[in-house]
């Protein structure tokens, strides 16, 4: 067993008294390229990582759910008939969330037995590689099994959805808990956020000579609030001036129409999604035809319209960036949500050392805090273990 898996049985034992008679695991994810499309029905490319979120569980007879993490100090628990989301508070309304949200998809929760969770993670909280997708994917996936409710993996992503939206109030996409469900070693996810339709495209990254470099920037984003929130809001009041049902239904040839009806910044954060869109259909595209190494000015495409059209980047991402680009990556973006979290950029394996030293150089010269970075390869989603 593997150091996490002890660590989160043992996790398991001290928090209940018993062993547990399972456990399950997802993992975060990275978003190659499709960032802010998959609220406005658009396409995404992410791929699950090797960082996964660990779920240990085991039954008990009163009907009650309890929830222990090694990242909070208490146990949560309530009554499995209580569960509602204004019941539910801070890390808790994640996997809380989930086993409500579950029977707001059709699970009879009357007929359910109570379960305790120990949940542990190697997934970076708040980084933008989507610890919150992963604790939903793992928690959904092992009430999926052990209460038998027979939920595919698609109708699970949605669960996970609905307890963020609703039990968290993250008023977030579906990409995520899909990259965390459905992934697969050495694929993205191609995902039409319409239709719920997947495809896996191979990546061939480590065939190409190339990895994934996730820089951390450490600087915190909050879904919750703010930013995100009136991103949405934006979008949606475009598409209502430009009556469609959702910016996926504009192409690049709309846009000049576009910045006559909209003012200047609706117009910005119109054109970011509707190009970004277009990025993700040519990432999938060059992926398949001329492999990664196509793809790295997507990428730095991606990041400048983020930049400057949707302005979600950060100084900190912006030099992260800049920085893999000036020194030998063949493409960088900022990957996740915005306001901070983590960039990425495409490697070629034997320049990985020389980029991780110029981007800690260059973070110290601004005087920003330290980043973290790591390689991430493409991995399997959730699983029982
Ligand atoms: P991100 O998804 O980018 O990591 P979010 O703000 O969306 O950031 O989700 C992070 C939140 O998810 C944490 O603040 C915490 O409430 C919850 N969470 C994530 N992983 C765990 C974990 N292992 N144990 C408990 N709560 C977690
Ligand atoms: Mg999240």
């Amino acid at each position: 067993m593997s150091d996490i898996r002890q660590d989160v049985v043992a996790g398991f034992e001290e928090a209940y008294g018993s062993a547990p008679s399972g456990i399950w695991s997802a993992p975060g994810r990275v978003n190659l390229i499709g960032e802010h499309t998959d609220y406005n029905l658009g396409f995404v490319l992410p791929f699950a990582i090797n960082r996964r979120t660990i779920v240990a569980l085991g039954p008990r007879d009163d009907g009650r759910i309890g929830v222990a993490s090694a990242y909070a100090d208490e146990v949560a628990e309530i009554a499995i008939a209580d569960l509602a989301p204004d019941r539910l508070r801070g890390w808790a309304a994640y996997p809380l969330g989930v086993a409500w949200a579950l029977g707001q998809h059709g699970a009879d929760l009357a007929a359910v037995p109570g379960v305790n969770l120990f949940i542990e993670s190697t997934v970076p909280v708040g980084a933008g590689l989507s610890s919150s997708a992963a604790i939903e994917s793992a928690v959904a996936l092992a009430l999926n099994d052990v209460w038998q409710l027979g939920f595919d993996r698609p109708t699970l992503a949605k669960v996970g959805q609905l307890a963020e939206n609703k039990a968290v109030g993250a008023p977030t996409g579906i990409m995520d808990q899909s990259a965390a469900l459905l992934g697969r070693e050495d694929h993205a996810v191609f995902l039409d956020c319409r239709s719920l339709e997947s495809h896996l495209v191979r990546l061939g990254f480590a065939e190409a000579g190339l990895e994934v470099l996730v820089i951390d920037t450490g600087v915190k984003h909050s879904h919750a609030t703010g930013g995100y929130a009136s991103r949405r809001a934006s979008c949606e009041a475009g598409a209502k001036a430009l009556e469609v049902a959702s910016l996926r239904d504009l192409t690049v040839d709309d846009l000049p129409r576009a910045r006559t009806l909209l003012d200047d910044e609706t117009f910005r954060r119109v054109r970011h999604v509707v190009t970004e869109n277009q990025r993700v259909l040519d990432t999938v595209d060059r992926l398949r035809t001329n492999g990664p190494l196509a793809i790295g000015e997507l990428l730095d495409a991606s990041h400048i319209s983020m930049r400057d059209d949707f302005e979600i980047s950060v100084p900190e991402l912006d030099l992260a960036v800049e920085t893999a680009q000036a020194n030998g990556a063949i493409g960088a973006r900022m990957t996740g949500g915005g306001f901070g979290g983590a960039a990425i950029a495409l490697v070629p394996s034997d320049g990985i050392s020389r980029i991780q030293v110029a981007i800690d150089g260059a973070f110290a010269e601004h005087g920003f805090g330290q980043p973290t970075m790591f390689t991430v390869t493409a991995s399997n989603g959730a699983a029982r273990d």
